[in-house]
This record gives structure tokens, sequence and C-alpha cells, in this order.
């Protein structure tokens, strides 16, 4: 709704415009990240998106693609990690933000504290698996050796509307999806 993928949904190499402040930046990347969670679904895949910027720049971007990829672990964070880690030539990400349309799993949290992620920046809360504060909060737990700063709500009824509009499609051909 709204959201339509185009061939231009890599941002990679991007910077934010220099007249933003740190609000507009967020909702900037947030912006570019939705158009990835679109891409996912023109995919058929469940519509995430997500970016890693580093010094301004958007260096890793990536959609959701287990499916298509018949990888479990195939979400567009872990994908996005991923490429940060072969851009930087490091498994370590410090200084590093990492934007995405839906609050982070279990295991996506994982690996970002893994990868030492500062921040974390999401649009709408997943309350069913969401690690990042909605069952556990991973990226801020005394028990782990790193903590992220987690930021939420940029963008949030955008990413909601598109999921809760992929789910509705998705229940009507389920066959379609789900064979
Ligand atoms: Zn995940």
């Amino acid at each position: 709704m709204g959201i339509k993928p185009t061939a231009q949904t890599s941002c990679v190499g991007l910077s934010a415009p220099p007249d933003l402040d740190q609000a507009g930046v967020d909702v900037f990347w947030m912006e570019k990240a939705l158009l990835l969670a679109a891409q996912a679904e023109a995919n058929n895949e469940v519509p995430v998106g997500a970016l890693i910027v580093y010094e301004g720049k958007c260096i890793a971007a990536a959609c959701n693609a287990p499916i298509s990829l018949n990888d479990p672990t195939a979400h567009a964070e872990i994908r996005a990690l991923r490429a940060a880690g072969h851009y930087l030539n490091n498994y370590r990400l410090p200084d590093t933000t990492l934007y995405v349309t839906l609050e982070p799993c279990s295991m996506c949290a994982g690996a970002m504290v893994h990868a030492r992620i500062a921040r974390v920046a999401f649009a709408s809360h997943d309350p069913r698996t969401g690690a990042c504060g909605s069952v556990y909060n991973l990226l801020q737990s005394e028990q782990l050796n790193h903590r992220c700063q987690i930021d939420y709500g940029f963008c949030a009824d955008k990413s909601t509307q598109l999921l809760k509009d992929f789910f509705r499609r998705r229940r009507m051909k389920p066959a379609a999806l789900d064979s």
C-alpha cells in the first residue's frame, strides 16, 4: 500500500542529505528500509528490510529472503550483517547503526550482539517474537557482554500496514505460499 518496489531499492553507497537532523536521518533511512521490505514482499517473502549505516553512509542493505534462498537464517538483518562484515572486512561492526522495519527476532538480535552493533533502530514492534523489548531484550541483557542502543517508532505505521496487507493476502491464498 503506497510503497512500490523499484529497480533502485539498493541504497548501498548512499548518504542522508546533510541538512537533516537525527530524527530526519532516521526517517530517511527507514524509508529506504521500507523499500527493501516492499522488495521482499514482491518476492513473496514476509516484508522486512534492513540496512546498515557507517560514518553516515549505507554500507549494506538486504530484504528478507528465507523462502527464496531455502535458508532459515536469511532474515534481512542477517543478510545485511554479512554484507557489512564483507564491506568492512571485519567480523565486528562497531560504530554502525542497523535500521530494520520490524523488531528483530532472537536470532538476529543475537547476531547483532556478536557484531557489536552500536545502535539498532526499528520501525514497528513484533509483539509475538520481538527480541528487542517485546518478548525478550537480548540487545540490552545484563548477561551478555555488549549492549546496543535501541530506538524505535520511525515509520511504524507504514511498516505495520505493509505486514498487515501481506498477511491478509497470504490468508486469502495460503496454498500459494505455504505448500
Ligand atoms: Zn530475525
